[in-house]
C-alpha cells in the first residue's frame, strides 16, 4: 500500500517533505506583514501570539491571546472590539512630536494646534480620552453636523482649544456657535458654501456678536484614489476663488472681517501620495497670504485631514498605503507654509490639522472567532473491497504523486527539480482524466454515489499532495500555471463569527483593505489558503481581499482548525470610521467593546466595558416590541399545549430560549 505521506494528526500543519525550512514566529509575523504595518504597536511573541505594545517602544506589552482569554472569562464573548487607549494617546503624542520636530527643524515661527474630526469615531469614551490626553497641547475637536457640535461643545472645556465647525450649517447651528464663544469656547465657523456668509451675518447682527470665522477653499490640486473628488472644481465643499473674494467683501461690508481667522482646505481622506499634499499646501499658502493682504487678521491655517495610514506596510502610493511617514507629512506642512509666508513678510500661521484616520486607526483591534471551515477534506478515502477500476486508477495516481515526493527530496539539483515538476504535471493530467471518467461513469449509472464521493476525495487528495510537493521545491523552480493554481483551488471558506456590515463596513462598501490575520499559532506554518464568510445571509458578507505589499490577494494563508480549539482572527487598524458606518444588516448589532489601559505596576486595567447590542435592542431599533413578541409566542404555545402538540415542559424550554436570546448579543455563542 502506498501511503507514503504520513497522515499527520488533524490540524498539525503539514510540513512539506524535502526542502521545507523550519518555521518560526518571526516567519509568521513576516508572512502577514505584521513587522511592517504593526510597528510599533503590534508584534509577535515567541509563543506565536500577537503581542500588543500599547505605548509603542516606550515599554509595557500585553499578550493579545491571553487578554482575549481573560476578557472571555469576564463574560465578554467574541466578537470583541478591544480599544487600547494608550495607543490613542501615543498616536496623539507622535502627531504632536512630529510637528514639534518639524517646527524646530525649519525654524518655523509659529505653533501647531490640532483637532480631532469627531466623525472619525464619535464614541463617547474615545472622544473623552482624546480631549483628556490632548489637554496639554490644547488639542481641539472638529464637528461636521449639529449632533457632533453638541458632543464637541459639551466635552471640550479648554478655552484655548479650537472647535472647528464644518459641514452644512443652518441658523441655529451658527447661533449656537456664536453663543458658545460666550461660554469661553473657541468655535470657528468655517464657511463651506457661498450662501453661508449671509446666515452668519444675519445671526451675528441678531445676537450682537460673531463667531470666529474660517473659509474653506476649493483647491485645484487633486488627490488621487478613493477620496480624490473631495477637492477640485466639482468638490462638494469649499469656495471657488471668485466666491472666496465675494465672501471676504461681504464680511468686510458687514464689519466681520476682523473675525476671519482661519483658512481651511481638505484634500480628501487617506492621501496616498505626498506630492498631492505639497501642491495643495503651496496653493493654500498663497491664498492665505492673499487673505492677510486683503485685511483679514487670520492666524490659523487648517490643512484638513487626509494624513494616511500604511495599512499594508508597503510604503507605496497605492490605495492601502502611503509613500510618506508622519514626520514627512509634518515636515512638508511646516516647510511649505514657511516658504509661502517668509517672502511676503507674513507672520506664520498656527498650523491646524484635522487628522482622524491617522489618530484613531491603530487603537482598536477586532477579534473574532472562526466557527468552522469549509473546503475539501484532506483525508484519503480508504480503499473498498473490489474497487472499480476508475477508482483504482485514481488511487494509483495519488500513490504515484506521493512516491515522487519520496524520490525528489532535498538534493538541490535543478534538473532533478524540473523532472519532479514534469512528473507532477503528468500525474495531475491523469488525475483529471480519471475524475472525468468517474463522472461519466456516474452519469451512465456505473458508479454509485459513494463511489463518486471516493473519486472526488481521491482527486482532492492528489491535488493536496501536489500542492505540498510544490511547497517543498526551492523558490525559483519554474512551475506550470495549472499547477500553481492548485493551492487556490484547495482554498477553504472560514466561517467568521462577525458581520462585515457591522464591524468592517468599508471592506464591503469601498473595498478597503485592513490587515487581517490569526492572533495565535504564528509559530506554525499555515497549511491552507482561505477567505472568510460572515454570519449574514448576504453573499457580500465576506472578507476576501487581503493586504499584499502594495497589492491585493484574494486568499489568506491560514491554519487548519483543531477540534475543540478556538481559532482567533484579528482585524487591525480599523479604529477609524468603521463603527459608525457599520449597520444592522440581518440585525447583527454592535459587538462587545472594552477599553484597556496598561496598569502602572504591569498588567492592564479594563477601564470601560461597552456591552454589544442585545437581540431585544436590535428588534426595538426596528420598532418591534420584545414583550409583545414574547406574549404572542406564549399564546401560540398555550394553543399548542391545548391541542396536545407541545408538552408543558417543552413550552417552558422554548420560552426560556426566547427570553435568553433577547438578552444576549446578536452573535453566536461559543
Ligand atoms: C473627514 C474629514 C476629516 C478627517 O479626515 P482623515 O482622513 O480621517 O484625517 C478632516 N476634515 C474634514 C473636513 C473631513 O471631512
Amino acid at each position: 500500500m502506498v501511503f507514503a505521506e504520513p497522515t499527520s494528526p488533524p490540524g498539525v500543519p503539514s510540513v512539506p517533505s524535502g526542502r521545507a525550512d523550519a518555521w518560526s514566529a518571526a516567519d509568521g509575523a513576516a508572512l502577514y506583514g505584521l513587522d511592517r504595518w504593526g510597528d510599533p504597536y503590534f508584534g509577535v511573541g515567541a509563543r506565536g501570539h500577537v503581542i500588543v505594545q500599547p505605548r509603542g517602544d516606550r515599554g509595557g506589552s500585553l499578550d493579545l491571546v491571553e487578554l482575549v482569554r481573560e476578557l472571555q472569562g469576564r463574560d465578554l464573548s467574541l466578537p470583541l472590539l478591544i480599544r487600547f487607549d494608550d495607543i490613542l494617546e501615543d498616536r496623539l503624542e507622535r502627531l504632536h512630536g512630529a510637528f514639534e520636530r518639524a517646527i524646530a527643524q525649519y525654524g518655523y515661527n509659529g505653533r501647531y494646534q490640532g483637532v480631532f474630526p469627531v466623525k472619525c469615531n464619535q464614541q463617547r469614551h474615545v472622544v473623552e480620552q482624546l480631549v483628556e490626553s490632548g489637554r496639554r497641547w490644547h488639542f481641539g475637536l472638529e464637528a461636521g453636523s449639529k449632533a457632533e457640535l453638541l458632543i464637541a461643545l459639551s466635552l471640550l472645556d479648554d478655552p484655548d482649544a479650537l472647535l472647528i465647525c464644518n459641514g452644512y450649517k443652518d441658523r441655529r447651528y451658527i447661533e449656537t456657535a456664536i453663543l458658545a464663544r460666550r461660554l469661553g469656547r473657541q468655535p470657528v465657523v468655517v464657511i463651506e458654501q457661498a450662501d453661508e456668509v449671509e446666515r452668519i451675518i444675519a445671526a451675528s447682527s441678531a445676537l450682537g456678536g460673531a463667531p470666529f470665522i474660517g473659509i474653506r477653499a476649493k483647491l485645484s490640486a487633486r488627490s488621487t484614489g478613493r477620496w480624490g473628488s473631495s477637492v477640485g472644481e466639482r468638490a462638494k465643499f469649499g469656495l471657488s476663488i471668485p466666491d472666496l473674494l465675494t465672501t471676504v467683501e461681504r464680511l468686510r461690508e458687514a464689519g466681520l472681517l476682523n473675525d476671519l481667522r482661519l483658512l481651511h482646505f481638505h484634500v480628501g481622506s487617506q492621501i496616498n501620495d505626498i506630492a498631492v499634499l505639497k501642491d495643495a499646501l503651496q496653493e493654500a499658502g498663497q491664498i492665505y497670504a492673499e487673505l492677510t493682504r486683503l485685511g483679514a487678521p487670520m492666524g490659523f491655517l487648517d490643512v484638513g485631514g487626509g494624513l494616511g495610514i500604511d495599512y499594508d506596510g508597503s510604503r507605496t502610493a497605492t490605495a492601502a498605503s502611503t509613500n510618506y511617514s508622519l514626520q514627512n507629512y509634518a515636515n512638508d506642512v511646516v516647510a511649505t507654509i514657511r516658504e509661502c509666508c517668509e517672502p511676503h513678510g507674513i507672520r506664520p500661521p498656527t498650523l491646524v490639522s484635522e487628522s482622524g484616520r491617522a489618530l484613531a486607526s491603530h487603537f482598536s483591534v477586532l477579534v473574532f472567532d472562526v466557527l468552522g471551515a469549509g473546503g475539501h477534506s484532506e483525508t484519503v478515502p480508504p480503499p473498498a473491497e473490489g474497487e472499480a477500476l476508475i477508482l483504482r486508477n485514481l488511487r494509483d495516481t495519488h500513490a504515484l504523486i506521493t512516491a515522487i515526493a519520496a524520490a525528489g527530496g532535498g538534493d538541490g539539483d535543478d534538473a532533478g527539480d524540473r523532472a519532479v515538476v514534469e512528473q507532477l504535471q503528468e500525474a495531475w493530467n491523469d488525475a483529471l482524466k480519471f475524475k472525468e471518467d468517474a463522472l461519466t461513469a456516474f452519469r451512465l449509472g456505473y458508479l454509485s454515489l459513494p463511489e463518486r464521493a471516493t473519486a472526488e476525495g481521491l482527486t482532492w487528495a492528489s491535488c493536496q499532495a501536489i500542492a505540498r510537493q510544490l511547497e517543498g521545491l526551492p523558490t525559483g523552480t519554474v512551475i506550470p500555471q495549472e499547477l500553481q493554481a492548485l493551492p487556490a483551488a484547495l482554498a477553504g471558506t472560514y466561517y467568521a463569527n462577525l458581520s462585515v456590515f457591522r464591524s468592517a463596513p468599508d471592506t464591503w462598501a469601498i473595498d478597503q483593505l485592513f490587515p487581517v490575520m490569526p492572533i495565535h499559532r504564528l509559530d506554525e506554518r499555515p497549511s491552507r489558503l482561505g477567505s472568510f464568510a460572515d454570519l449574514t445571509c448576504d453573499s457580500d458578507g465576506k472578507i476576501a481581499r487581503f493586504i499584499d505589499r502594495g497589492q491585493v490577494k484574494p486568499l489568506l494563508e491560514l491554519h487548519n482548525l483543531r477540534p475543540g480549539e478556538p481559532y482567533w482572527i484579528g482585524l487591525f487598524l480599523g479604529g477609524a470610521y468603521q463603527e459608525v458606518m457599520g449597520n444592522l444588516h440581518n440585525l447583527f448589532g454592535s459587538t462587545n467593546a472594552v477599553h484597556i489601559r496598561l496598569a502602572a505596576g504591569g498588567g492592564y486595567r479594563v477601564d470601560h466595558v461597552v456591552r454589544g447590542n442585545t437581540n431585544a435592542e436590535v428588534l426595538e431599533a426596528m420598532e418591534h416590541d420584545p414583550d409583545l413578541l414574547l406574549e404572542r409566542l406564549r399564546l401560540a404555545s398555550e394553543q399548542a399545549i391545548g391541542r396536545g402538540d407541545l408538552a408543558i415542559s417543552d413550552a417552558r424550554r422554548l420560552m426560556a430560549h426566547l427570553r435568553a436570546s433577547l438578552e444576549q448579543t446578536t452573535y453566536l455563542e461559543a
